[in-house]
């Protein structure tokens, strides 16, 4: 492993101008998209929110019928007025129809992946993280064969699909390391009690990129690329992204989606980091960013994120931060996201901890992790206690894959381990058409229960093998009503090829 000293921060101030300059390349300057100022108009936000309150249940009914019919982005004084809702009657309902939604686009499916943090040099300063400059941590890269060992253990696990996680470093954590950790990690494969193990989706969460960095990702195979904007209220990302540092630049970051859509990375993933401003304006200005984005591009949110910020090593902030969101408000939040952009995957993480994980579950998440680690190397035995004091923040729930696969079960969610939809082209606007009709929900069933099954066969504990089996009985008898008999004849084919040892059969 790479260990950095914190001498490397003394020199920076003097290249660091330099260096955010050339990474402005002119065909990714972010003021073409720009007509008179940017998609978050605050002052339209903070008066719809103002002109949308004391909404008539009439009024609310009708909202919540259209997102449940539609399957569109709703219209900012819609999702306003959601917001406005005092009502808890009403609330129950709102509730009741974001379960609704999930239900009929993405049905009982939750699909999982873990994190693996590849390095935490960071040349940002931002207030609430534990990796950012002025935090005399010891910083990490890990090196290719690292990289390699960490996926392995994870691929042993029984996990399919990473969240890969970088700091930003000129030249050291950058689009090219990015690039190098996703060729190793594709590249392995373990051997597993029938079949093996192997990674087949990497999503990628790093700071912003050129289209040319981007169009390199794609090629390798990016998965989805996330990069969240932590709060899209201006003066509050300034205040907590210092403007010496290149996150600093709001604009930057804020458009990085138009250039990847651009680079041909159809899936993208957008978020905010809840606590640090208002959650209603942050509903509002995530609604506005997936409208901006299926406007220009035809393509909204692949999935949308929204981590509570939690306490990191040696980060006051946290514990000061005025806006915390409460687990009722966190509820609200989830809940009017599946209502105003019914079509997106939103990912709920292991930050929460589990009496949290159980009562939002139902409001419309379709991601989350289990066996999390967020060290740099973590997953490797070495790893020490002192060392995970260090992390970014700290994780709300630590269970096990096998664990959570086997809790989600109990309560009638078939984990998916399926990543067919990109390798068979179903991205961008054509996933956005299929999720809106409910026709994706049919290829994720048939592959969710082939890629359960894969796990049951070669890493689930007994007592997980013996829920999971009910679930794929019952998700059987349910895709023999809803799919074409030859369909179900291959699918059945396919099921006992994995029986026998076969991996990765889809759909
Ligand atoms: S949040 Fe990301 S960019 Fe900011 S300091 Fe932490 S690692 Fe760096």
């Amino acid at each position: 492993m790479e260990v950095l000293v914190n001498s490397w921060i003394d020199s920076l101030p003097r290249r660091l101008r330099e260096w955010m300059e050339e990474r402005l390349e002119p065909e990714d300057d972010y003021g073409r998209y720009m007509e008179g100022g940017d998609f978050i108009d605050e002052e339209f936000i903070q008066r719809t929110l103002k002109e949308c309150r004391d909404p008539s249940p009439g009024e609310v009914r009708r909202i919540i019928d259209k997102a449940v019919c539609d399957k569109e982005c709703l219209e900012p004084e819609e999702t306003a007025t959601l917001l406005n809702v005092r009502d808890e009657e009403l609330w129950k309902e709102m509730f009741e129809a974001a379960g609704e939604i999930k239900r009929a686009v993405y049905d009982n499916r939750i699909v999982t992946f873990a994190p693996l943090y590849c390095s935490n040099l960071c040349v940002n300063n931002c207030l609430y993280c534990g990796f950012r400059r002025d935090n005399r941590v010891v910083r990490k890269r890990l090196n290719p064969e690292e990289v390699r060992a960490e996926a392995e253990r994870l691929a042993a696990m029984g996990h399919k699909r990473l969240i890969t996680s970088y700091g930003e470093f000129p030249g050291l954590s950058d689009a090219n390391y990015v690039a190098d950790t996703l060729r190793e990690i594709y590249s392995v494969k373990v051997r597993a009690r029938k079949g093996w193990g192997e990674i087949r989706r990497v999503n990628v969460n790093a700071a912003p990129m050129t289209i040319g960095e981007l169009e390199m990702l794609r090629e390798i195979g990016i998965g989805t690329f996330q990069v969240f904007q932590e709060t899209y209220h201006h003066e509050t990302y300034a205040r907590v992204h210092p403007g010496d540092t290149i996150k600093g630049n709001y604009h930057w970051r804020l458009y990085c989606m138009h250039r990847a859509l651009e680079a041909g990375v159809d899936d993208v993933g957008i978020g905010v980091l809840l606590g640090l401003y208002d959650w209603r304006f942050e509903v509002m200005a995530l609604l506005l960013h997936s409208r901006e984005l299926e406007e220009r591009y035809g393509i909204g949110p692949h999935t949308i994120s929204f981590p509570r910020l939690r306490p990191a090593a040696n980060t006051p902030f946290v514990q000061k931060a005025e806006y915390k969101v409460s687990d009722e408000d966190f509820k609200k939040f989830i809940t009017v996201v599946r209502l105003s952009v019914p079509y997106t995957g939103m990912i709920l993480t292991a930050r929460e901890p589990e009496y949290v994980r159980r009562e939002v579950l139902s409001l419309g998440i379709t991601q989350t992790d289990f066996g999390s680690r967020i060290g740099i190397g973590a997953y490797s035995e070495s790893y020490t206690e002192q060392e995970l004091e260090r992390q970014q923040f700290e994780l709300g729930d630590t269970r096990s894959l096998d664990e959570g696969i086997k809790w989600l079960a109990e309560m009638g969610y078939i984990v998916s381990f399926c990543t067919a939809g990109y390798r068979c082209g179903r991205t961008g606007k054509r996933i956005m058409k299929l999720l809106k009709t409910g026709k994706e929900r049919i290829f994720c069933k048939l592959n969710a229960v082939l890629t359960y099954k894969e796990y049951l066969e070669d890493f689930a504990s007994e007592e997980t093998r013996k829920v999971g089996e009910k679930i794929v009985e019952k998700e059987m008898k349910e895709l023999k009503e809803l799919v074409p008999e030859k369909v179900y004849e291959r699918f059945e084919d396919y099921l006992k090829r994995i029986e026998n040892g076969e991996r990765d059969l889809y759909f």
